[in-house]
């Protein structure tokens, strides 16, 4: 690095890595710039379009006027559309004041994380996790602490395993289900148990990250704010991107206890502001409008999952898991781990994945990122025809590792 960033840019960012997933996405792009053709499957994105009733309604906004700042914590308009998802979809009830949208989920998460998180406050994330929560937690000078499963137990923690990572110092416990990366849905019981571990505890807070809650492939998609014992210490972060196919929109929201509610419109209002105002009118849309379209992405996706293990079975060395949610799988590939093609040893995920890359032209992210080195991870979310040729080469350049 130049010796002026070095010398001037903060600690805080010197010290954060760059999002893996981000990362494997651009390196794709510039490989795709220079005429070769890349099979992205590394960035977690629907590759569908934003379903027209909900561009249309955005049209609408714009004409409508909806150009102007909005209320910090979102238009009254969506909040209520929202209280009412919360409820209609989750037995959670919310009220107005309880309620904050954002740029994304991906900034609920960074405002929580401002908001709760002193030096040496300790926050337990069930591994493997979303590559970005273990830097949200830095960020708020906070230190991740990370509580792994392995591919054996579907990657889902269970309670006993919770409970003996919990200090005086935990402040909160933040996980995805369904999961990124691993697809993992934890049933009602398993929520249950993890819920009972955590009300013991006083003044430990739970962050329920359910951005995938509509790409669930079992028969019902379980909130763990709702059993009552962890009802009025639970935070649920959901947002447009995947459900909707609205990655590019930039809107998200929480559901959280009205003082944690206030004090991350106080952040959002020093740094961001309200959402975009002609986004949020689509998005109180999307809400109460018929929902077909997005059961229809994720019979697409459950379709391509199953497309995607069985060309997957086909592949030496690769153990996969079987996702019951979201639009990933997660091999555990340490079979590779110490082989080489005469020119390149594989010593970790990240070997394997930039390898892939470079030989197969196929973009995936390693599994280091998501507190997994064992693992990488293929997103599904793409076509058919993508799949199968991905999996040709990746088949190809795996057998020349011995
Ligand atoms: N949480 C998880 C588990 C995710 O996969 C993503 C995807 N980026 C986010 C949060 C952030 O979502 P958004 O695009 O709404 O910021
Ligand atoms: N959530 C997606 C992923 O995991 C999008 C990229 C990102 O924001 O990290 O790939």
């Amino acid at each position: 690095m130049d010796t002026i960033a070095a010398q001037l840019l903060s600690r805080r960012v010197l010290e954060m890595e760059e999002s893996a997933t981000l990362r494997m996405a651009q390196l794709a792009r510039n490989l795709t710039a220079q005429g070769l053709q890349v099979i992205n499957l590394s960035l977690g994105e629907p590759d569908f379009d934003t379903p027209d009733h909900i561009k249309e309604a955005a049209k609408k906004a714009l004409d409508d006027g909806y150009t102007k700042y909005s209320p910090v914590p979102g238009l009254v308009e969506l909040r209520q559309a929202i209280v009412r998802k919360f409820k209609r979809d989750n037995d959670l009830d919310f009220s107005l004041n309880q309620i904050v949208v954002s740029n994304g989920a991906k900034q609920s998460l960074a405002n929580l994380s401002l908001a709760l998180l002193n030096e040496g406050d300790e926050a337990i994330i069930l591994a493997p996790y979303w590559v970005s929560y273990y830097e949200i937690i830095r960020l708020g000078g906070g230190k991740p602490v990370a509580v792994k499963a392995g591919i054996e137990q579907d990657f889902k923690v269970t309670p006993p395993h919770l409970k003996a990572a919990i200090t005086e110092h935990t402040k909160f416990v933040l996980f995805s289900s369904p999961c990124n990366p691993t697809g993992s849905v934890y049933s009602r019981e398993e929520l249950k148990g993890l819920a009972d571990v955590i009300a013991k505890h006083d003044n430990l807070l739970i962050i329920a990250d359910e951005i995938y809650e509509y790409i669930n492939f079992t028969d019902q998609h379980v909130s763990i704010g709702a059993f009552d014992n962890v009802r009025d210490r639970t935070i649920t972060v959901n947002g447009f991107a995947k459900g909707f196919a609205m990655t590019g929109w930039r809107l998200g929201y929480m559901g959280a206890p009205a003082w944690i509610a206030e004090a991350c419109t106080k952040i959002q209002g020093q740094v961001t502001s309200g959402a975009n105002s002609f986004a949020q009118k689509a998005g109180a849309y999307a809400l109460d409008a018929d929902l077909q379209p997005t059961y229809e992405m994720r019979d697409a996706f459950l379709r391509r999952r199953d497309l995607t293990l069985q060309l997957l079975e086909d592949v030496p060395g690769l153990l996969s898991n079987h996702p019951q949610g979201a639009f990933y799988v997660f091999p555990d590939v340490s079979y590779y781990f110490g082989k080489s093609d005469g020119t390149t040893t594989i010593q970790n995920a990240d070997d394997l994945a930039m390898y892939i890359l470079e030989n197969a032209h196929v973009a995936l992210v390693s599994g280091s990122g998501f507190g997994a080195d064992e693992c990488i991870r293929i997103s599904f979310a793409a076509s058919d025809e993508d799949l199968i040729e991905a999996t040709r080469r990746m088949k190809e350049v795996l057998g020349k590792l011995k």
